[in-house]
């Protein structure tokens, strides 16, 4: 008989997965998470965390645990081929509107570790040794089959695959991925403890042979060890290849390789699904889009997938229309088509110049990403400068409320949608659905009302609109229209209301 205490089974406890299962735990949704593997895994894998997702962590409340595990910025020191050795690192400008303007370099696993420790003050725990073997499902529901310890067969509203670019799920429900293998490119990579070399700088040398790099690891006592393999070149994972590409890349023995905790091999698989969905069956993460990790984005879109599909579930189980699921298709696959050809077109300029180059690319940051065109966007200005419905919402400092001095993303943060009025004239439309009203230095002296002290958020918001904040903290409406009724439909038809 199968057994039906969860609403949602999330399949895979990676990056994405645990995302996800933060999401649902946090909106009371009945959770179940499964991983074929007998524990956590150990690699570093992808070391660097975006600001887009930095952002969204802070919103799930992490932030400072993540923060503790890693570094911003960390200098590059190049090395060519006669030794010589030059350093790097690059130059922003702090923003205004947004907390962080660099990647932060953390080992999965430790992402992977905090993840855990917030799904466990939620209540869930991941259920590892258990893998899906067969899914089935109808108009009411899903059947899956896990085998572990005992086999069984559970019965849940939805399932969604966040088992990686192997993906059972989206084998199981016969989604293509689509793309290819690019045997030319292959990287050896593991974890390894280093002598003869500093922890200060992420040391990249250029050769004849190929690339190699070797990054210290925040919070641990290894570095990450990158080398590129040419066709036909030696390709063993063992400590004593890992070394012999230092010996030669290098030309300096005084740098020793010890102690590896992981080693692989990785081919460039350059791949994605054409949909996200198969009823009540979803993809996230690696199991929907594979790249290379050049620019640093595998792991951030899986987390923001999940950030995006898990209010949309959460909210659809509390009752809201189902429509809202299309949204999700509509809304990531097209940042994943994106995320495919920057990453090629990063790796194309690392093969041409046969290093590993500095992340000046803005893009890598995903702070730009937007929904503008998707059908849960609402942009009812006719002339909307600035930032728009269906963009991140911006952060902004220096906000003076009932409670002292904070900033947008401090009224932003949590499970809920917010509302966000700029001028007094929104308390009537406000008043009645618990937003915030924020006022300019002018006006200030409001009671419960929120003053720009230093001018940032009218910068970033204009001074007259309201806007509806999403859970995921992108923008969902815009208006001037100074009644409730279009924002009340919004909220009714597509969130949580918050309160
Ligand atoms: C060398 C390297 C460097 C990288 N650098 C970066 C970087 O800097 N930034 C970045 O963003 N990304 C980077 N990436 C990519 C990043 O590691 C992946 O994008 C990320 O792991 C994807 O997370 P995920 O949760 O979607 O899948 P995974 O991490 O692959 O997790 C999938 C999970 O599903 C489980 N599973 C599989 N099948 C089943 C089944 N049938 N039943 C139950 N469980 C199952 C697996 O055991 C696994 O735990 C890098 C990758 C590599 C290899």
């Amino acid at each position: 008989m199968p057994n039906t205490a969860s609403d949602v089974l999330i399949v895979g406890a990676g990056p994405t997965g645990l995302t996800l299962a933060c999401t649902l735990a946090q909106r009371g949704a009945r959770v179940r998470i499964v991983d074929a593997a007998s524990g956590p895994a150990s690699g570093s894998r992808g070391k660097g965390l975006q600001p887009r997702t930095l952002e969204l962590f802070d919103d799930l409340g992490i932030v400072d645990d993540t923060l503790a595990h890693g570094v911003f910025n960390l200098p590059m020191r190049y090395y060519d081929e006669t030794g010589q050795s030059k350093d790097d690192r690059l130059q922003r400008s702090p923003r205004p509107d947004a907390p962080f303007i660099h990647s932060l370099i953390t080992p999965q696993w430790r992402v992977e570790e905090t993840l855990r420790h917030k799904l466990g003050q939620l209540g869930v725990r991941v259920e590892f040794g258990i893998e899906l073997t067969g899914i089935s499902q109808d108009a009411d529901g899903v059947t899956a089959q896990l085998s572990g310890p005992a086999p069984m067969s559970i019965r849940i509203d939805w399932l969604v695959g966040c088992d990686g670019g192997k993906s059972s799920v989206r084998q199981l429900t016969g989604i293509a991925f689509l793309g290819e293998t690019v045997e030319t490119y292959r990287m050896l990579v593991g974890d390894v403890r280093v002598e003869g070399i500093d922890r200060d700088h992420w040391h990249i040398w250029k050769s004849a042979e190929g690339i190699l790099a070797l990054c210290p690891l925040p919070s641990t006592d290894a570095f990450q060890f990158q080398a590129s393999i040419a066709p036909g070149q030696e390709s063993e994972t063992s400590l004593e290849v890992f070394q012999g590409i230092v010996d030669r890349r290098t030309g300096r023995h005084e740098i020793r390789l010890r102690e590896p905790t992981w080693m692989s091999l990785w081919r460039a698989n350059v791949r994605m699904v054409d949909r996200y969905r198969q009823g009540r069956v979803f993809l996230a993460g690696d199991a929907a889009h594979v790249h290379s990790p050049a620019g640093g984005q595998g792991m951030n879109t899986g987390i923001q997938d999940a950030y995006n599909l898990g209010w949309k579930l959460a909210a659809v189980h509390s009752g809201i229309g189902a429509a809202l699921l299309d949204t999700y298709q509509q809304e990531r696959l097209p940042i994943a088509a994106g995320v495919l050809g920057l990453s090629n077109e990063i790796m194309a300029s690392v093969v041409a110049a046969g290093t590993i180059l500095l992340r000046k690319d803005e893009r890598t940051l995903q702070l730009d990403l937007n929904y503008r065109d998707s059908k849960l966007t609402r942009e009812m200005r006719p002339m909307a400068e600035g930032v728009r419905a269906g963009d991140r919402a911006p952060d902004a400092p220096g906000l003076i409320g009932p409670n002292g001095s904070c900033r947008v993303f401090d009224l932003l943060r949590g499970p809920r949608a917010t509302i966000l009025g700029f001028g007094t004239h929104w308390q009537p439309v406000i008043g009645s659905l618990q937003g915030h009203i924020i006022v300019s230095k002018a006006a200030a002296g409001s009671p419960g009302h929120y003053t720009d002290s230093e001018g940032h958020a009218q910068t970033a918001y204009g001074d007259s609109s309201l806007y509806v904040v999403r859970p995921d903290n992108y923008i969902g409406m815009a208006t001037l229209e100074p009644t409730s009724n279009p924002v009340v439909d919004y909220m009714n038809t597509f969130l949580i209301r918050k309160g």
